[in-house]
C-alpha cells in the first residue's frame, strides 16, 4: 500500500511503518550516544507506545539496559487501514530490543480495565518476580471505571469563566481568536476521573498487594504547568485540576511506598508536540513560539532528551532534586525567565501574516507529521509498503 497522511480534524488517521521505525531508531541512537545509566533493571511503562512513555521505555532499555513491559492501546492494520503509529512504534522497539538481547514484551489493551492490570501482574510474576520502576504515562480522552462501569470523557476547558486567546490552525497557519466556554462541575469530575490519579493508584495498589514491587521501587507520572498565558486553558482549567489530583496521588503513593523504601514522583515535563498536546487549543501556538526561542538559544529538547535527563540527572543520580511541592522539574529550561519573556513578546505581535517569521510553526508541523512516520528524509513515500507489521511478543502469543 502507498501510505500518505490523511486527516480527520486534528487527528492523522494513517501512519507509515517505515517512518515510525525511523523515529524509534533515531531515539534509540540518541540514547546510545549518552553515558550509560545505573538505573532500574525491570521497568513497566503504562502508556508506552508514543510521546513521553515511548521515550521512557527507550531510555530504560537502551540507556539502563532494563527489561521492559509496555502497556498501550493501539490498533493493528486491517484491510485498507494502516495500524496506528503507536503500534508501529512498539513493533520497531521490540525488534531493536531483541537485536540487543533485551527482554521486551507489550500488552495491548485498556490499561484502565481490571483485565489488563491482571494480565500485566501475571506477566510480571511469571517473568520477573518483581518490578523496579513503574512509569505511568497515559493520556486518554476516555475511561470506563473498572468498578462502577461509568464512562468518563475528559474535556479541555477553563474552569469558572470563559477564556479568550489566540490560537493557530497549525495546518493552514491561520491565527485566530478562540473563546472557550467554562466547564461544568460534571465535566471537571469526568476529566479528573480520566486524567487524575485514581487509576495510577489502582495500578500501584494492585502491584503492591501482589508483592510485585521490588524493595526501593519507584513510580513516576508526568505533569505540566506552563506559562501564565496558557494557565486558563491548562493549569487552572479542567486538565490542571486533574493534574492537581495526580500530584496529590504522588504524595500519597510516596508515603505508601515507604514500607518498601520506595518512592513516587511527579515529573513536570516540557511542552512538546504529541498526539495529546496537539488537541489543546492555544497550546500549539505557544509551542511553536517556544520552539523558536529554545532552538535559538540551543536549549530545545524533544521527548527523548527530556527522558534521558530525567533518568540520568534526576531519578538515578543520587538525591532527587524537587521543587517546594515535591515535583521533579524538567520544564526548568522552558520556564527560564529569558525564554518566557521572549515568548510573551512574540505572543503579543503574532498574527497570520507574520506567523512564519515569529514562530517555528514549520518545526511544529514537521514534529506533528513525524508522530505518524511522515516527513522523514530518506523514506520514499511514493513506494508501496506492507502495512501489516507484527509486534513480536503479541504475534508469538497469537
Ligand atoms: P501520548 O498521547 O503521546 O501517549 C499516550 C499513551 O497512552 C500512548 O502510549 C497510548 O497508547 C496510551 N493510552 C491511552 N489510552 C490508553 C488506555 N486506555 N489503555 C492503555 N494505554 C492507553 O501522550 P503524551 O503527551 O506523551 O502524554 C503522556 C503524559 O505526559 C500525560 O500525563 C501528559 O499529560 C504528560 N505531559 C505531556 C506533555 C506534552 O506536552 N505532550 C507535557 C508534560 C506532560
Amino acid at each position: 500500500m502507498i501510505v500518505k497522511p490523511k486527516f480527520k480534524g486534528f487527528i492523522c488517521t494513517t501512519a507509515h511503518p517505515a517512518g515510525c521505525e525511523q523515529q524509534v531508531t533515531e531515539q534509540i541512537q540518541y540514547v546510545k550516544e549518552q553515558p550509560k545509566i545505573e538505573g532500574p533493571k525491570r521497568v513497566l511503562v503504562i502508556g508506552s507506545s508514543t510521546g513521553y512513555g515511548l521515550a521512557s521505555r527507550i531510555v530504560s532499555a537502551f540507556g539502563a539496559g532494563a527489561s521492559t513491559i509496555g502497556v498501550c492501546f493501539e490498533r493493528q492494520a486491517a484491510g485498507k487501514r494502516t495500524a496506528t503509529a503507536g503500534w508501529y512504534n512498539m513493533a520497531a522497539f521490540e525488534k531493536a530490543a531483541q537485536q540487543e538481547g533485551l527482554y521486551a514484551k507489550t500488552i495491548n489493551g485498556d490499561a484502565f480495565s481490571q483485565e489488563i492490570k491482571q494480565q500485566t501482574l501475571d506477566l510480571i510474576k511469571q517473568d520477573w518476580g518483581q518490578v523496579d520502576l513503574v512509569v505511568y504515562s497515559l493520556a486518554s480522552p476516555k475511561r470506563v471505571h473498572p468498578v462502577t462501569g461509568e464512562m468518563f470523557s475528559s474535556v479541555i476547558k477553563p474552569a469558572g469563566k470563559p477564556y479568550t486567546n489566540k490560537t493557530v490552525d497549525f495546518h493552514s497557519g491561520k491565527v485566530s481568536e478562540v473563546t472557550i466556554a467554562p466547564a461544568t462541575e460534571e465535566e471537571i469530575r469526568h476529566t479528573v476521573a480520566v486524567m487524575g490519579g485514581e487509576d495510577w493508584k489502582m495500578w500501584i495498589d494492585a502491584l503492591q498487594e501482589a508483592d510485585l514491587l521490588a524493595p526501593g521501587a519507584t513510580t513516576i507520572a508526568y505533569s505540566y504547568i506552563g506559562p501564565a498565558l496558557t494557565h486558563a486553558v491548562y493549569r487552572d482549567g479542567t486538565i490542571g485540576i486533574a493534574k492537581n489530583d495526580l500530584e496529590a496521588t504522588a504524595r500519597q503513593l510516596h508515603d505508601q511506598l515507604q514500607e518498601l523504601d520506595g518512592r513516587a514522583y511527579i515529573s513536570v515535563n516540557k511542552a512538546l508536540v504529541t498526539q495529546s498536546s496537539s488537541a489543546i487549543p492555544v497550546v500549539p501556538l505557544y509551542i511553536s513560539m517556544l520552539f523558536r526561542i529554545m532552538k535559538e538559544k540551543g536549549l530545545h529538547e524533544g521527548c527523548i532528551e527530556q527522558m534521558q535527563r530525567l533518568f540520568s540527572d534526576r531519578l538515578y543520580a543520587g538525591e532527587v532534586p524537587v521543587d517546594d511541592k515535591g515535583r521533579i522539574r524538567l520544564d526548568d529550561w522552558e520556564m527560564k525567565d529569558e525564554i518566557q519573556e521572549a515568548v510573551t513578546q512574540l505572543w503579543e505581535q503574532v498574527e497570520t501574516a507574520n506567523i512564519d517569521e515569529l514562530s517555528d510553526l514549520v518545526g511544529y508541523r514537521t514534529d506533528f507529521f513525524r508522530l505518524f512516520g511522515f516527513e522523514y528524509d530518506g523514506i520514499d513515500y511514493d513506494k508501496e509498503i506492507d502495512v501489516e507489521v507484527d509486534i513480536p511478543s503479541l504475534a508469538s502469543k497469537a
